[in-house]
């Protein structure tokens, strides 16, 4: 098959490419849309090395349909519209052995580790799958992965009807934590940005949240004052590399700032930079910071969001493109991540 392979970093080239088989418990998806994550770019521009191993096919946000079933499957047929938790865990380790399979020691993603969806075809194992129904399109269908992670880190957080809750960073990430959120409380909801157009795709898929540009003024003094000096119950972390502006603090430690007394800090942001904190101001308030890393079974609950209308994917998806586009379209996210937040990559 025809794929869009990572050669070497930040290269992508359409090439020739070992189709997928299908083996015992496992199907060949056909796959109609992937989207192009935050964590694709880490991997593209090389953060990932040396866990990825190049030439392959990136791709771990995606759904499509069954092509072909393998032996000994059960729940699934040719035909079935399927979305693809791309997560292979070993079962094995101290964390599988608690059933906290997140934090697996070996923990696989297809897309990451192995063949995903930027290629046509991708094979899965039967547990993988998840069953799409028919008012949630192929196009949405892809980003149901996202949407759990954004499930998935309101669980890490806690985060209980009537809390309050900030975000920082309205990137790919922050804005599927938004409207997870926005689904779970009823309380007010914050995001944190430097660029206005994704402050403004926040107020888009969720009217109700407040946008606070940080490049205009300090996001701890302004959250504050919006909450009477109280703080709020839950702040998340979203943003990875940061670049300073009117506040010279790092957003994990705005985050501790921000929150209540007893509150909880959730990280999600991957940099590679050390963030200085001051953990005086975490055990002043014996608050929590907790991590979130990929999902555990909040698929379900992102198509069961989807297909009753209370997520809003329409406005986190700026660029529909082919496969042969893939590399341009990691510039484009490079250059300009003020005019590109979710590209889709159309088969
Ligand atoms: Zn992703
Ligand atoms: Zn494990």
């Amino acid at each position: 098959m025809l794929a869009p392979v990572l050669t070497e970093y930040r290269k992508v080239e359409m090439l020739e490419h070992p189709a997928p088989v299908s083996t015992a418990g496992s199907v060949i998806v056909k796959v109609g849309y992937a989207s192009i994550c935050g964590s694709d770019q880490h991997v593209w521009n090389g953060d990932f090395h040396p866990r990825t191993k190049l030439p392959f096919v990136q791709g771990h946000e995606f759904a499509g349909e069954i092509m072909e079933v393998g032996k000994g499957v059960k729940r699934f047929k040719a035909g079935d519209r399927v979305a693809v938790d791309p997560i292979f865990w070993c079962g094995k380790c101290a964390a599988c052995a608690k059933g906290h399979f997140p934090a697996c020691a070996s923990l696989k993603l297809l897309g990451i580790d192995v063949d995903g969806g930027f290629a046509p075809y991708v094979s899965a194992q039967e547990h993988m799958l998840f069953k799409v129904p028919n008012n949630v399109d192929d196009r949405i269908a892809a980003l149901v992965e996202v949407f759990s992670i954004g499930f998935h880190a309101c669980n890490r957080a806690g985060l209980a009807n009537d809390d309050t809750a900030v975000i920082f960073g309205a990137g790919k990430i922050g804005q599927v934590i938004l409207q997870a959120a926005m689904n779970r409380t009823n309380g007010d909801l914050y995001i944190v940005d430097i660029l206005p157009e994704r402050l403004a795709i926040a107020r888009k898929s969720c009217p109700r949240v407040k946008t606070i540009n940080a490049s205009e003024c300090d996001p701890v003094a302004a959250i504050k004052d919006l909450t009477n000096g109280r703080g709020t119950d839950v702040a998340f972390e979203a943003v990875g590399h940061y670049r300073t502006a009117i506040s010279e603090l790092s957003p994990v430690r705005q985050a501790v700032q921000t929150i209540r007394q007893g509150g909880t800090v959730c990280v999600l942001g991957l940099a590679d930079d050390p963030v200085p904190l001051v953990l005086k101001e975490l055990i002043w308030k014996e608050a929590k910071i907790v991590a979130s890393r990929v999902t555990h079974g909040e698929f379900a609950e992102s198509i069961d969001h989807l297909s009753k209308g209370l997520l809003n994917p329409n406005p986190l998806v700026t660029d529909i493109i082919t496969a042969d586009k893939i590399q341009e379209a990691f510039l484009l996210l490079e250059r300009e991540p003020e005019k590109h937040l979710k590209i889709l990559v159309k088969h």
